[in-house]
């Protein structure tokens, strides 16, 4: 198709016979892992090198494919603004909904009986969306892949926009019959796997954020530790470089938030020999003196 567009003067040098106006299209497979889509691990990619994030600044829009100035956006942004030149920005800005111009593309998946893309105007309500994906008796959705955000039957009245409910494109239903946290389990040891390792906070903070789900799941938490999941979930997304650990403890801060029951009935007091009153910053005191510092969790 791109040859046939060259072909006919479409694309290339001098496009439509306007001397010096030259565009192309160059379609290159990503190398696969999930940081890859991250914008500066993706230009990595492109450059030939191991797609790990850079640094920024400088931003890609600065510096970015092989030192130049780089606009990334997604396929579906350029569609729009093809729907924009085509149509008109009034015609634009009358679909979707105020502040939220336009479509969104909805990958529906899971416990529905239509799953697939959907295109629907910005603004939909989360019950309108399952009800047309069959999928009435959803008990949760997982908005915006992985890293995004669980919501309950208690926010099926909000709307997919960017004032509300934003999101990448991804919605994934959990019928009655889910364990909540197996599946956020299911989300951890997808970011433990997919963290490139470079940083500290991401390396290690999303294998402790599941050893301590881990622990939950078996019974084998006590209260105490679900403060410290969230304190630990809040230090990765503050301190991780890119957009991968800025966004992976999101299942977990999520449903702590909004599934707190299903984290409690599985958290045990003081049985078991377990000490819910144990102070960990109490009884690293001595340890802290000796090193000259604290821990980055525990002051
Ligand atoms: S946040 Fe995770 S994926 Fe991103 S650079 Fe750090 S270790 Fe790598």
């Amino acid at each position: 198709m791109l040859k046939e567009r060259r072909a006919t003067g479409l694309l290339g040098g001098d496009v439509m016979g306007k001397k010096g106006f030259s565009f192309d299209i160059r379609i290159q497979i990503g190398a696969g892992a999930y940081v890859c889509g991250e914008e500066t691990s993706l230009i990595s990619s492109c450059e030939g090198l191991r797609g790990d994030p850079k640094n920024r600044p400088p931003f890609p829009a600065q510096k970015g494919y092989m030192g130049k100035p780089t606009s990334v956006n997604n396929v579906e942004t350029f569609v729009a603004v093809n729907a924009v030149v085509d149509k008109g920005a009034g015609w634009f800005a009358e679909l979707g909904s105020r502040g939220s111009a336009g479509t969104k593309l909805l990958s529906i998946s899971g416990d529905c009986r239509s799953p697939g893309v959907y295109e629907f105007p910005f603004g939909i309500t989360i019950k309108a969306l399952l009800a047309e994906a069959g999928a009435e008796d959803a008990k949760s959705l997982q908005i915006g892949g992985p890293s995004g955000q669980m919501i309950g039957k208690e926010d099926f009245d909000r709307t997919i926009c960017y004032d509300d409910l934003a999101t990448g494109g991804s919605v994934m239903v959990f019928g009655p019959q889910r364990n909540i946290l197996e599946v956020v389990d299911y989300f951890m040891d997808f970011f433990v796997e997919e963290s490139c390792g470079y940083c500290t906070p991401c390396r290690v903070g999303n294998v402790l954020l599941k050893k301590y789900l881990e622990n939950v799941m078996a019974g084998k938490a006590e209260p105490g530790d679900l403060a410290t999941m969230q304190e630990i979930g809040e230090s990765v997304k503050l301190a991780s470089r890119c957009g991968l650990g800025q966004t992976s403890p999101n299942p977990i801060l999520t449903t702590l938030a909004k599934f707190r029951s299903e984290y409690d009935a599985l958290v045990k007091e003081d049985k078991d020999g377990f000490k819910p009153d144990f102070d960990i910053s109490a009884s690293t005191t001595d340890a802290k003196e000796i090193a000259g510092r604290g821990s980055a969790i525990y002051s």
